[in-house]
């Protein structure tokens, strides 16, 4: 029995976990590789492993960086069943699809300035995938191949994520094995908090925030709403701010809902500029019976109350440039969250000469993006072919991560009864994954492994 690091491995993207159980293998998660170029570069180097021999694929959610190979897997030969909850597989028949656009649109520019890019699959191969998903239900165990048994539980990061447990029975013997996907930090708004397990043999963790503790929520939400006020009450001004489609768009307008629910904004107009959140905030819609209990509260009321803010979703270009004629007191949300593409990159364009403007980031962002020079303090930034001068303000919120932190990670640790006989810090950069390592050894005085791209152990 042994395991295979096909992603993941002291990085944050990839993620891909090679099975190999004797009589059957599999993967647990098959995503891109995401960020600079020779990362990205891995997206088209040969799989590890053999398509057309993989009995069957686990998805843990959505994120490309777990689901973003899924397509170029099938298109070379996986035949099988991908085993995902019902939300996962609506959201990537939105995702991969969008995904492969993106690729072919940066394939068509690279080919006009006569750069090297291929993109690692079609738009029809992203088509292809959602028709191989089986979904199952979390907490409900399934035998996807003989010796080999599966139960997904809530892992509270986005809708639809799942952790993985598998045990894998060889001559009698049986090891449990837990792949931990991404972890939700608990308290996070429509998503419930991270189910918790007693035991695992072999234990795969996250470990993105691995080295430190997020600022807490209430402190982020008094900034937002202090930054609101200046922004549209003193300064008169337009609010743009660069959002994910998936998650981080839904749980923005949930904080400005709970925040006009207790006074302390008001009268808010926000346009919501994104097909794709528009969609995902749809599927969302349409899996309450995944949302905590606040959520589910908030949903189910028959009577809301009048101040809530006014959300607008728009459609199509034409509506997407009549924002244009706004000229402040609104606040547009689009994508992407770090503004290297999508509809945000236009309203960027438009009101960034403009000195009442403020732009609010609210998620990571990635070196060498335009998100993160308008973080760095940039006084002119290229976009779309054009110098823009940055005269409005960028503020930086940095509370509203999706990721369990340090402390989280090890209250979740702390629900084993017992140390697992091995455990591997992935999806973390190399010297966080060392460091979490560090202090998992001085905390629960356990040994942690952060193993390499490539590398094989035996179970
Ligand atoms: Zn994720």
């Amino acid at each position: 029995m042994q395991i295979t690091f096909c992603g993941a491995a002291r990085e944050v993207t990839g993620s891909c976990f090679h099975f190999d159980a004797g009589a059957s293998r599999f993967l647990v998660d098959c995503g891109m590789f995401q960020g600079a170029r020779m990362t990205r570069a891995l997206n088209l180097d040969p799989f590890r492993f053999d398509p057309h021999r993989l009995d069957f694929v686990v998805l843990t959610h959505a994120h490309i960086d777990h689901s973003g190979l899924l397509p170029r897997l099938c298109a070379e030969g996986f035949r099988g069943p991908i085993y995902a909850t019902a939300a996962t597989r609506d959201l990537i028949a939105v995702l991969l699809p969008d995904s492969a656009h993106l690729q072919k649109v940066e394939e068509e520019r690279a080919l006009r300035h006569g750069h090297d890019y291929t993109a690692a699959y079609t738009i029809e191969q992203a088509n292809a995938v959602p028709g191989q998903v089986r979904t199952v239900d979390y907490d409900t165990a399934f035998e996807p191949a003989r010796g080999v048994r599966v139960c997904l539980r809530d892992a509270g990061h986005i809708l639809g994520s799942a952790f993985a447990e598998v045990w894998l029975s060889e001559a009698g013997h049986t090891r449990k094995v837990v792949v931990s996907g991404d972890l939700g930090q608990p308290g996070r708004p429509i998503v419930r908090d991270p189910a918790v397990i007693a035991e695992a043999d072999v234990l795969l963790l996250e470990s993105t925030y691995g080295n430190r503790n997020h600022k807490p929520l209430n402190e982020t939400l008094d900034e937002l709403v202090g930054i609101l006020d200046s922004a549209l009450l003193e300064r008169r001004g337009m609010v743009i701010v660069p959002a994910f489609a998936l998650g981080r768009t839904q749980e923005f307008l949930y904080y400005l809902n709970q925040l006009s629910r207790q006074g302390r904004v008001r009268d808010l107009e926000v346009f919501v500029d994104s097909p794709m959140a528009t969609e995902i905030t749809h599927i969302t819609a349409r899996h309450l019976e995944l949302f905590d209990a606040e959520a589910t509260r908030l949903a189910n009321e028959a009577h809301p109350p009048p101040n809530l803010p006014r959300i607008h979703y728009t459609g199509s270009v034409q509506e997407s440039m009549a924002l244009n004629r706004l000229s402040g007191g609104a606040m547009i949300v689009a994508a992407s969250g770090m503004c290297d593409g999508g509809r945000v990159r236009h309203h960027l364009k438009h009101h960034l000469p403009n000195p009442r403007t403020t732009v609010v980031m609210i998620g990571f962002q990635a070196a060498g993006t335009l998100g993160r020079r308008l973080v760095d303090g940039a006084q002119t930034v290229r976009i779309l072919g054009d110098d823009v001068p940055v005269r409005g303000r960028v503020a930086t919120l940095g509370g509203f991560s999706a990721h369990a932190d340090q402390s989280a990670l090890l209250a979740w640790l702390g629900h084993l009864r017992k140390p697992p006989r091995q455990l591997f810090l992935v999806h973390g950069e190399e010297n966080i994954a060392a460091e979490f390592a560090t202090r998992i050894e001085e905390a629960l005085r356990w040994k942690a492994h952060v193993p390499q791209l490539g590398e094989t152990v035996r179970l």
